[in-house]
């Protein structure tokens, strides 16, 4: 089963207490589509500028990920520049350079139209909803967002939550949407908004699944889940933790015949799994030499260290 994932693809510049780097490649859609490619065929729609090169795509090409939908535009590719020096747990935004993603309209390849997943990363939600509409038979929409759209950008991202069957974002995030800061109370009123299911990442805490009676054709036993994450001994770059821990959780849900609550269940285990590569190296690095065994080993780990 395919999925269609649609958001950034970048250069990071990057720092962190482990160091310093410099343009690194990066982006939303970049680092999902390495985690989710473990599972299933990947399909990106983005845009890049003329920085972007044949080594860039390669990465994400040699995990056999579809780049067919990455249009290359005049310019400079996207450009973020973030800073975890205060706080590994939250990314200090010091600059987003839009370039080419400004002009950014998305077109869906002919080869695309018949993915059966799609993720709308975290763009401009306007986007988000132009490309759910070219979408309409997909079997399932998941998607993420961030504080600069659930601020000032509201009333568009409202329209995207009723198409979602999955809203994935973090503890700041669910308290922002909600204005509620109780986490179930908060969860609740976003699944109000139209999401079926919504998992809120808590760093390096875990990630909780709260599910609706919309969530699977037959009702579920639990009304919520909750995963924990791998104790690492060192985190280097928190950057794409959570684009690879939804990549991971997707992934696996779509490489699966059906959502049940049991797939649901993994699908969280190994998207912590994804995301606990991700942090261990700078960019996506680490996720480029991982093996599907390494994968298979820590979610085995995990049982382990969580169950009674
Ligand atoms: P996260 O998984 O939340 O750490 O996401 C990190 C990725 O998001 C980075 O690789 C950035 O390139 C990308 N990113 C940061 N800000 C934005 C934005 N405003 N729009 C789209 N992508 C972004």
């Amino acid at each position: 089963m395919a999925i269609l994932v649609v958001g950034s693809v970048a250069f990071d510049s990057l720092e962190t207490p482990s160091g310093k780097r410099e343009r690194v490649l990066g982006g939303a859609a970049t680092h999902f589509a390495l985690a989710a490619s473990f599972f299933t065929e990947v399909r990106v729609v983005g845009v890049v500028g003329e920085d972007f090169l044949p080594e860039h795509e390669a990465v994400l090409t040699s995990k056999g990920i579809d780049t067919a939908g990455i249009e290359r535009a005049p310019g400079k590719s996207f450009h973020w520049t973030g800073s975890y020096v205060n706080d590994l747990n939250a990314a200090q935004t010091l600059a987003t350079d839009l370039n080419v993603f400004a002009e950014f309209e998305p077109k869906i390849p002919a080869s695309y139209l018949d993915s059966e997943y799609l993720f709308l990363a975290n763009i401009d939600p306007v986007l988000q909803s132009r490309v759910r509409a070219q979408m309409p038979q997909v079997k399932m929409v998941a998607g993420d967002t961030m504080n600069y759209w659930i601020g000032a950008h509201r009333d568009n991202l409202l329209k995207v939550l009723r198409e979602l069957d999955v809203l994935l974002i973090n503890d700041a995030e669910v308290r922002m949407l909600s204005g509620e800061s109780n986490g179930l109370r908060a969860a609740e009123k976003v699944m109000d908004l139209g999401p079926k299911s919504l998992v809120v990442k808590h760093g390096e805490y875990g990630s909780t699944a709260y599910l609706s009676s919309r969530s699977f054709t037959d009702s579920p036993k639990r009304k919520a889940f909750r995963a924990p994450t791998l104790p690492l001994g060192e985190v280097v770059d928190p950057t794409g933790a959570g684009d690879s821990f939804a990549g991971g959780f997707y992934g696996y849900i779509a490489s699966q015949p059906t959502l049940t609550p049991e797939v649901l269940r993994k699908a969280m285990f190994y998207g912590s799994v994804l995301g606990s590569f991700a942090v261990e190296r700078f960019g996506t690095e680490r996720l480029q030499s991982t093996t599907r065994a390494e994968i298979d080993e820590r979610f085995q780990h995990l049982k382990e260290i969580s169950h009674l």
